[in-house]
């Protein structure tokens, strides 16, 4: 089967494949819209932006990736979240109704100064980076994942795992509040948006289709994040 490919600024903010098609109903929350290319035609409606030429290799891999995902939407259909997902989502839905203030400020413009653009447009405007582009997506070395605002400890390397999803993966954190979720209903989507606790920097979302038992998956943006390496004196 031929699949259709869709630039990444659609992607990266869906926690869902997309597709191709002409029909309004196959975008509705929840649904997830993929056809074959032989499905398409032209659209008399699009929201979203899609591109469809010869699939490149790194196109590929990204079909591969989308094709895991309409998997793994299928298993989930039938598969309650875990007690532990479960209890990051009561935290989130408390989390709204009363957010609590970071310890940490910085001024903008210092941080405009001291972060990356990508650093600063992640952390600081909740944006996602390109799908396979961040620097620790394949970092394997053993050390410490930490906040690239505010230093603030967050993930051990030996929570890492490899998801096929573009972006480092954590079945969890190295403490419980460490980072802070909240619901985060942006691009018409239920999701639960994780921050730094420390300074509120924006890292990334958690999904429930991590490994077992926990089934957890914090999906990270590279551009939050910086690397201690542990040494051995
Ligand atoms: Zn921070």
């Amino acid at each position: 089967m031929e699949l259709v490919n869709i630039v990444s600024v659609c992607i990266i903010n869906l926690p869902y494949p997309l597709g191709i098609s002409s029909r309004k109903k196959d975008f509705l929350p929840g649904k997830t819209p993929f056809l074959p290319l032989e499905q398409k035609t032209r659209s008399n409606w699009i929201h979203l932006i899609v591109v469809i030429k010869k699939s490149s290799r790194s196109q590929k891999a990204e079909q591969m990736n989308i094709l895991r995902l309409v998997q793994l939407e299928k298993e989930k259909k039938n598969k309650p979240s875990s007690p532990e997902f479960k209890k990051l989502e009561e935290e989130a839905a408390a989390c709204a109704k009363e957010p609590s203030p970071c310890p940490i400020k910085y001024d903008g413009e210092d941080l405009k100064c001291r972060l990356s653009p990508v650093e600063y447009y992640v952390t600081q405007q909740k944006g996602t980076e390109r799908a396979y582009s961040g620097k620790f997506l394949h970092q394997k070395g053993e050390g410490m994942y930490t906040c690239v605002v505010c230093g603030n400890d967050l993930f051990r390397s030996d929570q890492k795992f490899e998801s096929g999803c573009g972006w480092p993966a954590f079945s969890d954190v190295i403490a419980h509040g460490k980072v802070t979720v909240k619901r985060d209903t942006s691009h018409a989507m239920q999701r639960i948006e994780v921050t730094c606790t420390q300074c509120g920097a924006h890292l990334g979302h958690v999904f429930d289709d991590g490994p077992k038992p926990a089934r957890i998956r914090y999906c990270v943006n590279s551009a939050a994040l910086d690397f201690k390496k542990h040494t051995t004196v």
